[in-house]
């Protein structure tokens, strides 16, 4: 037998008003719920139909071009379809200037595919914490952690310790919130950071009454299967400025140079271009974008009045300058230790309610064990505090 601590009977008790709470809004589950479901409700069926009845199924199509028009109207911005938002945001960081051996400040707190193409274009992530108000980047401890490591030179910014240039800022918007994107251009401009916009979970979510995703110098959308809108697998490349969407095509499309017949070929470039049939199912789905995130906003609505009379739990709402796409709904379980969390994660779970903590800290994974980092009180302490339940749009019962 296992001594149960105190704390552990606390989180058991917290676990069993959860369950109750979750059950209240979603029903029974007989069967797993699972976190975040594609739903197929639209014209999915006929338009990929189309990609097949046509044979236009590969990397060019109409569709690619539709999806683009698509979310060029959406997101205010051009925007560029590729293979998946990781690709989207290897693009990003190479077209925001960073160069190998350059430092590029990233939340800690954020999913592994923000950081990994930092290290594709050999570049050194810089960590840096988070706001327990947005969940993104902490604009207030990021302004005084630069002020005391880093220095101007010229007009390029350094890392005083390590002489390293600190060329770019990522900027997660978590969960569908949006980070307090005026407060963060601020402090990057002040050191001629380049802002570059993590916008995978955002999609449909604004910022003071712009798209989050067209406020930086440019930005990556993902249009995996667990996102809001999905292509089976997808991505897409926005940015207000014409020469950069210009380039992010180009380095996209094999650097190919238009021809009717030649294969001339400018520079070494990737083949991330979204295939037809992919772009096909998108389509439908950014069709009934509007609906779904209705839907959302009434299941996160439901959630929050199940969850307020519980003590020790707290609903992230969105900020007052976002309106959020609801992506998924968080909570955190305040003051909670790693234990008490997978306690209640484990009663949710036990319970057919598919629950998962947030990520762990991207700095302890042994990629980046060398990699420099501001002081992270506020993302250790949400790491072990946030908890996700399931979100599907058709999981909102409400009219
Ligand atoms: C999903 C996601 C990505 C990566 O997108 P893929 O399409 O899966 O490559 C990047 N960043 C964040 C924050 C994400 O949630």
């Amino acid at each position: 037998m296992v001594a149960i601590s105190n704390e552990t009977r606390a989180a058991a008790g917290i676990g069993a008003q959860l369950v109750t709470a979750v059950e209240s809004v979603i029903g029974p589950a007989p069967n797993f719920v699972a976190l975040h479901e594609p739903e197929f409700a639209g014209r999915e069926w006929e338009y990929v139909k189309d990609c097949i009845d046509t044979g236009w199924v590969s990397s060019v199509g109409s569709y690619v071009d539709r999806i683009e028009m698509m979310l060029e109207e959406l997101m205010q911005a051009k925007a560029v379809a590729c293979v998946n938002g990781t690709a989207a945001l290897h693009i990003c960081y190479t077209l925001a200037g960073i160069a190998a051996g350059d430092e590029v400040l990233v939340p800690s707190l954020t999913f592994v595919a923000t950081v990994n193409p930092i290290h594709y274009i050999g570049a050194i992530p810089h960590f840096v914490d988070s706001s327990p108000v947005t969940l993104g980047v902490d604009a207030g401890a990021l302004k005084a952690y630069l002020d005391e490591i880093a220095e101007l030179r010229g007009d390029r910014c350094f890392n005083r310790a390590t002489n390293r240039p600190i060329s770019a800022l990522v900027v997660t918007h978590i969960f569908g919130h949006a980070a307090d994107m005026d407060a963060l251009v601020e402090v990057a401009g002040r050191w001629n950071i380049v802002v570059v916009e993590d916008a995978a979970e955002a999609l449909g979510t604004s910022y003071k009454g712009r798209p989050a995703g067209s406020i930086g110098k440019i930005a990556a959308l993902s249009f995996n299967g667990n996102k809001i809108v999905t292509t089976g697998g997808g991505g897409a490349i926005v940015t207000t400025d014409q020469v950069l969407a210009q380039r992010a095509k180009h380095l996209t499309t094999t650097a190919k140079l238009p021809h009717r017949w030649r294969f001339d070929h400018d520079e070494v470039a990737y083949n991330y271009r979204m295939p037809n049939l992919n772009a096909a199912l998108g389509c439908a789905q950014l069709e009934r974008l509007g609906d779904a995130i209705a839907r959302k906003a009434r299941l996160a609505e439901a959630y929050r009045a199940a969850i307020a009379p519980i003590e020790g739990v707290s609903f992230v709402d969105a900020p007052d300058f976002s309106q959020s796409n609801h992506w998924l709904n968080a909570l955190t379980l305040d003051g909670a230790t790693l234990e008490d969390r997978d306690v209640v994660l484990g009663l949710l779970n036990d319970a057919n309610y598919m629950s998962r903590p947030i990520w762990t800290l991207c700095h302890r994974l042994p990629m980046n064990a060398s990699s420099p980092s501001a002081p992270l009180p506020l993302a250790t302490r949400l790491e072990c505090e946030v908890i996700n339940i399931p979100s599907s749009a058709q999981l909102s019962v409400l009219p």
